[in-house]
């Protein structure tokens, strides 16, 4: 008989202090707990990766090679799961072969649909394949855009070649490829080349006809293998089938351009395939076409014979449309794709498979989500429950824990203060229980009574970005400007905007310090105040303490890993076994402040760090952190596991720290990943920023920060070609309630 719970003793995993929690089966079941409390700890890296773990060890050998590799968990047992989906908000590859349609299905069955129904009739469905010889257009391969030389990149035409009109590599004067075109007796190497006349410059650029008749004009031949900069630029950068180096790629992407292809148009097929139509429309034209409008399309066709094709394909849209995701095209690249709707593709998959008894993880599935599309997301949650899966939510939103069977609350604080179950069961109790939920659900956020004045105004003008219909609007300067309107509106169309027009600067969720070294002590900059710190605390050399130093131990040269090459696997880091990783010589670590070593030091906590390492310069280096809300990090940690919320946080911090002079900055949704109570401390380092006389313009849905906003912008009133345009501007409080949009009708449900 299958087990009522999921049974989980004395979990360890990170901060988790040897928990023990049962989770119902078969039932919705939110996780909540401020940032950093342990949820993920315990439902992405226990529950899942044993769950991944028990399944692959069902495989054979040679099959779990093939497998996602999961690290065991630090827990004494779990018993009663079920195969794991993960349904995470990593954005869907960078692959550029993937769209909307493949990653869906859909595309299969509208290929299907084409293929049975075409006119004129077709083959195979692999006729309508982008990814297949047999369908995909033969100028692009498939890819609906081609790669051509940017040559107002290349020349400057203002500058003669002297003074560096050509701006490849090696054409400095002196250079060698400089000399095969300057000192050839036929370009006058000191007149812009503005003022050439056509066919010198053309000889100069493309060669060929050109060439030859300058060559004839001035009376003398021409090197016997002359080429235009260009002509050369292309034989080696790009028709060329050689693996390239990292500095010739940059090359290419700094003087080339991706276009649409001008042959299919960005359809990406070939010319048979792309005449053939179903009800009088291409497969190109339907794949352009937003999902809704795709729904109602496909409906119409009324052959018996595709039936089956039909309502599968037309079960995969309404399952789009029904998350919020209508406004969409099949044709949209997936790496276009917010981290939101990456992971709201991701569930249309599940929602067609019939598996049940599964066990589904989610993370923050209402990221991006404005509190209108949030309803429809928690209607298709229960409906997953529903086919007999049980369904695991890492969530903030008060909106989704009311319609949870059980919520489990991780805290009470972030990091060593976390760890342990505060809270369990249904909503109701948890908005009478003292802990940090409970607290932040009964109190009320108010609307900001004083909204800032702005002195001057960013206009940003007649912007048609994706769906924007020409919009112009001020931003209000030195302000907290909030954008907000359904997914799909148009918010980050017009950020990108205002940062085109303007140069604004973006502080994204992209993941900060490229390698597994970089730690808040290194990107903060407070590793040599430290070194000062414990130098004279112990009378010694403060080079001591860096791990470029004799101090450092000799084994791993400071690093406190090993990197063991393996002939046929990946590379290896492993522990140092000469000083176990604590990086030093043991004289060394000897020398004390407050009875910690240098290496206890990265086991502190930004805070703890603060108050046990009593330095100005300490003190100055890490006070953004905890302003940002980062307090409970620490200084060891690598980067790499930091999420997208606090990797956005860390930026912010360093922002506070080194902006000069007023500038303007966009975030996009940063309450992701933030609990309720963790909302205020963002709100005071947005404060932080505006406070110094920066321009702050957040896209958010979350109404505590809307109501906390000097300025709203309010865009829709729909998702794609049904938005773009600007509702309302103007204060939060002089929104009228009844304005009929989307934004008026949340702000007053939610009073
Ligand atoms: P939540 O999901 O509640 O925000 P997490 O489970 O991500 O919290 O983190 C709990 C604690 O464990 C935090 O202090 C975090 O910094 C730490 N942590 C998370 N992942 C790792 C990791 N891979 N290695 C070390 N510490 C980690
Ligand atoms: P929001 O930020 O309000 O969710 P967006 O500005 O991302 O909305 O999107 C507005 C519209 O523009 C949507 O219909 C979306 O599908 C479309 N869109 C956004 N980015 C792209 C893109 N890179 N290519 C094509 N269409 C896009
Ligand atoms: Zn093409
Ligand atoms: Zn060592």
């Amino acid at each position: 008989m299958a087990a009522s719970h999921i049974s989980i003793r004395g979990a360890r995993t990170n901060n988790l202090r040897r928990l023990d929690v049962d989770i119902p089966r078969g039932r919705l079941v939110v996780f909540a707990g401020v940032s950093g409390s342990g949820k993920s700890s315990l439902v992405f890296d226990t529950v899942a990766a044993e769950a991944g773990h028990q399944l692959n060890e069902t495989f054979p050998p040679f099959a779990r090679n093939r497998l996602p590799k999961w690290t065991r968990p630090e827990v004494d047992h779990i018993d009663g799961l079920s195969p794991v989906v993960v349904i995470d908000q990593r954005r869907l590859g960078g692959n550029a072969r993937s769209t909307v349609g493949t990653i869906t299905d859909t595309w299969t069955y509208l290929r299907l649909l084409f293929s049975r129904l075409g006119e004129p009739h077709v083959g195979e469905s692999n006729h309508f394949s982008f990814n297949d010889p047999a369908g995909m257009c033969p100028t692009c391969s498939g890819l609906g855009d081609v790669v051509v030389t940017a040559v107002d990149r290349i020349v400057d035409l203002g500058r003669s070649l002297r003074q560096g009109a050509i701006r490849l590599p090696g054409f400095g004067d002196g250079n060698y490829w400089y000399s095969q075109y300057a000192d050839i007796g036929v370009f006058d190497a000191d007149t812009p080349l503005r003022d050439w006349s056509d066919d010198e410059r053309n000889a100069l650029l493309h060669g060929g006809e050109a060439a030859a008749r300058l060559g004839r004009r001035l009376g003398r031949r021409l090197p016997k293998d002359y080429e235009g900069v260009v002509e050369r630029f292309e034989r080696i950068y790009l028709k060329t089938s050689d693996n390239l180096s990292e500095r010739k790629q940059e090359t290419i992407r700094r003087f080339t351009r991706s276009q649409v292809c001008p042959d299919c148009g960005g359809d990406r097929l070939n010319k048979e395939s792309r005449a053939v139509t179903v009800l009088g429309h291409t497969i190109g034209e339907m794949s352009r076409l937003e999902v809704c409008e795709l729904a109602a399309l496909v409906r119409r066709v009324g052959a018996p014979g595709v039936v089956p094709v039909v309502t599968a394909l037309t079960a995969r849209l309404d399952a789009m449309i029904a998350i919020g995701l209508g406004y969409l095209s099949l044709a949209r690249a997936t790496t276009t794709l917010s981290g939101g709707e990456s992971q709201r593709i991701k569930i249309v998959k599940h929602l067609g498979s019939s598996l049940t008894e599964m066990l589904y993880v989610f993370d923050e599935p209402t990221a991006g989500l404005h509190p209108t599309d949030v309803e429809s997301m928690t209607r298709l949650l229960r409906r997953l429950r529903d086919r007999g899966n049980t369904i695991l939510v890492v969530e903030h939103d008060p909106a989704v824990m009311a319609v949870a069977d059980e919520i489990v609350e991780i805290g009470p604080g972030a990091g060593a203060d976390g760890g342990r179950l505060v809270f369990q069961g249904a909503f109701a109790g948890l908005r009478r229980a003292g802990t940090p939920t409970g607290r932040a659900l009964s109190r009320p956020a108010p609307v900001k009574t004083a909204p800032r004045r702005a002195e001057a105004v960013i206009t940003v003008k007649e912007a048609t970005r994706n769906n924007l219909r020409r919009v112009t609007v001020d931003v209000p300067a030195s302000v907290l400007t909030v954008l907000t309107g359904v997914a799909g509106s148009g918010k980050s169309s017009l950020a990108a905007e205002l940062v085109e027009q303007h140069g604004a600067v973006v502080i994204d969720q992209r993941p900060v310090g490229a390698n597994r070294r970089s730690t808040p002590l290194t990107y903060t900059g407070v590793a040599p105040a430290i070194r000062g710190l414990f130098a004279r605390r112990n009378g010694v050399p403060a080079a001591l303490f860096s791990a470029n130093s004799a101090g450092a131990c000799p084994a791993c040269g400071g690093l406190g890993i090993v990197y063991t090459d393996l002939a046929f696997m990946d590379g290896q880091e492993v522990v140092c076994e000469a000083c176990e990783g604590r990086r030093f010589t043991p004289e060394v670590l000897a020398h004390t402040v407050d009875g910690l070593s240098i290496a206890d030091v990265d086991a502190l906590s930004v805070d703890q760090a603060r108050h046990r390492l009593p330095d100005k310069a300490v003190d100055r280096a890490l006070r953004h952190l905890s302003q940002a809300g980062l307090g409970y990090l620490r200084l060891g940690q690598s980067l790499t596991t930091l999420s997208g919320g606090e990797c956005q946080r860390l930026k912010i911090a360093k922002e506070l720290r080194d902006a000069e002079g007023p500038a303007t900055y966009v975030l996009d949704e940063p309450t992701t990943g933030l609990h309720m109570s963790d909302v205020d401390g963002l709100l005071r380092v947005l404060d932080a920023l505006v406070d110094r006389g920066h321009t702050v313009v957040v896209i958010e849905h979350n109404l505590d920060v809307v109501r906390q906003a000097d300025w709203l912008i309010d865009l829709g009133p729909g998702p794609g070609r049904h938005g773009g345009t600007v509702l309302y501007e103007g204060h939060v409080a002089d929104y009228p309630p009844d304005a009929g949009t989307p934004t008026a009708r949340a702000l007053a449900a939610h009073r």
